[in-house]
């Protein structure tokens, strides 16, 4: 506001001033003018205003310059009256020149405020966007060190596995190694392709109302490898009675195991986890803790978003590309929840706390289910349509031990081809084949009579809810995301075995 003031009292004086020296000017032409031309000098007086002083100050110049010409050189002197009208044209035409050189003047100053502003705007993108570049590089290099991470021992484990054939005991631990790099690797992908999905919009959740303690039992079973590992001490304080919430069970699962694996890793060996789930007020309130590493104040906020870690150098002690609590976070927001994180600051350990509302369970139905132990896959036949040939090998392989008979395609044509001579109970279809897709070979074998009854599962890396829509039109009975978990696809054959078997 000061600086307005002393800008437009800047103008004025500078209007007075030319005003001034454009009468003195006058003045000395005086012998030369007498009285014509009243209002030429003044012109002078009004462009140097609008130059130097802005709008203001040529508005004032041009009055000025209008009542020194009238006072001093238009007859009678000494007096404003203008009687002539050659003098009152003379004013006319000096006011349309002043207003035209004022609003010319204006327009130039105002394009070049825009361009001035529309360059600062500029640089402060070009600066974000380089900062942003600069992000992008460094969470590439990161996500390439933790994709790597696992890929190293899974390699030197197969190249072990090659030479240890016959030590049952050391194959068995080199597996068991493979196994926990893979699902290592596959949660990665996962979190990446659920972080993906959350800012596209496209999560959905499926919910139902369940008991949240089984997703919390879920999610301790699930990280008791890495809880035994870490030799930490996990106290569970859990209620009685079921917690009933509607939400997405895998998904809660999801949410639990995530803050679960974050305490293992943030809490130094032989650390203590506490579980505790109570309620209040009409709210499911979760609140995992530990005696770990704790949290800074000014990071509370900042690791709830996605791909922030406090410590992203290459030197720091734990893995993960940041992406843990962001999911956290978007879950619980999904089911109209919250969780927050506590903490007494670095070493003092930390504690997330999610909120649920309650919902009422209802009675469970007493449905009728054939027990799979029951159902027996031996002599099951199957056939595997796979392009990725080493991956229809191994699947063939596993689905083997169990006793199932298999056959195995390379793309749609060929297994369209060997389906005119053999009607197999299940069709494990890889959807991005090669030409024909599976989609497209769905639809034939569901065209074709002989084939009625055959259960068509899909084997794809596309898992969102578009896919598995599409794959439910094309005619799959059911959608499994890779990597194939075995035991889970085992189940899968057997909850969906078909009438005839
Ligand atoms: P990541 O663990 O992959 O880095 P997360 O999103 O799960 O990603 O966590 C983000 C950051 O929050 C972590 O890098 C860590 O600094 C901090 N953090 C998460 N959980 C804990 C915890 N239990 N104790 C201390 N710090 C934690």
């Amino acid at each position: 506001m000061r600086n307005v003031l002393v800008e437009h009292f800047r103008g004025y004086i500078f209007a007075i001033a030319a005003t001034a020296a454009a009468l003195w000017v006058r003045s000395l032409l005086d012998p030369v003018l007498q009285e014509r031309l009243p209002f030429g000098v003044f012109y002078l007086s009004v462009i140097i205003s609008a130059w130097l002083g802005g709008t203001h100050a040529a508005a004032v110049a041009m009055v000025l310059g209008t009542l020194a010409a009238a006072h001093f050189i238009i007859p009678p002197a000494s007096s404003l009256w203008i009687t002539e009208p050659a003098d009152w044209v003379s004013l006319l035409i000096y006011a349309i020149v002043g207003c035209v050189t004022i609003v010319t003047f204006e327009k130039t100053r105002c394009d070049q405020r825009n361009a001035e502003q529309r360059s600062t705007e500029n640089q402060a993108l070009t600066e974000t966007l380089k900062k942003s570049d600069l992000q992008k590089d460094e969470y590439l290099a990161l996500l390439a060190h933790e994709l790597r991470n696992p890929l190293a021992p899974i390699a030197t484990s197969v190249d072990l596995m090659a030479r240890c054939r016959d030590d049952g005991r050391r194959f068995d631990a080199l597996r068991r190694a493979v196994q926990r790099q893979l699902s290592q690797l596959v949660r990665i992908v996962d979190d990446l392709l659920d972080v993906s999905r959350y800012l596209q919009g496209k999560m959905r959740l499926v919910r139902d109302p369940f008991d949240f303690r089984e997703a919390i039992g879920a999610a301790v079973e699930m990280l008791q490898p890495q809880i035994d590992e870490r030799e930490h001490d996990v106290r569970l304080l859990i209620p009685d009675e079921p917690i009933g919430v509607n939400g997405d069970r895998v998904r809660l699962v999801q949410v639990v195991s995530n803050l679960l694996s974050n305490s293992a890793k943030y809490t130094p060996r032989r650390g203590r986890i506490c579980i505790d789930l109570r309620t209040e007020n009409g709210v499911a309130i979760l609140a995992v803790s530990d005696n770990g590493v704790g949290i800074a104040e000014g990071d509370r906020a900042r690791i709830f978003e996605a791909f922030a870690q406090v410590d992203s150098s290459h030197t720091r002690d734990h893995g993960g590309l940041g992406l843990g609590l962001a999911l956290v976070r978007q879950l619980c927001e999904l089911h109209n929840g919250t969780v927050d994180a506590i903490s007494r600051g670095p070493g003092k350990g930390s504690r997330f706390e999610v909120r649920l509302p309650l919902v009422e369970l209802p009675t469970p139905a007493i449905r009728v289910v054939k027990s799979r132990e029951l159902v027996d896959l031996a002599s099951t036949s199957v056939m595997i349509v796979d392009d990725n040939r080493d991956a229809a090998e191994t699947l063939s392989m596993l689905l083997t031990f169990e006793g199932m008979k298999i056959t195995v395609a390379y793309d749609g044509p060929m297994a369209l081809d060997l389906l005119r001579r053999q009607k197999p109970q299940f069709i494990l279809l890889d959807i991005g084949l090669p030409g024909m897709d599976g989609y497209e070979v769905a639809r034939r074998i569901r065209a074709d009579q002989r084939q009625d009854g055959v259960k068509i599962i899909a084997l794809t890396g596309w898992g969102g809810p578009e896919d598995r829509r599409r794959s439910k039109e094309a005619g799959f009975d059911d959608h499994v995301v890779k990597p194939v978990d075995p035991g889970s696809l085992v189940a899968l054959l057997r909850d969906v075995q078909p009438q005839s078997a």
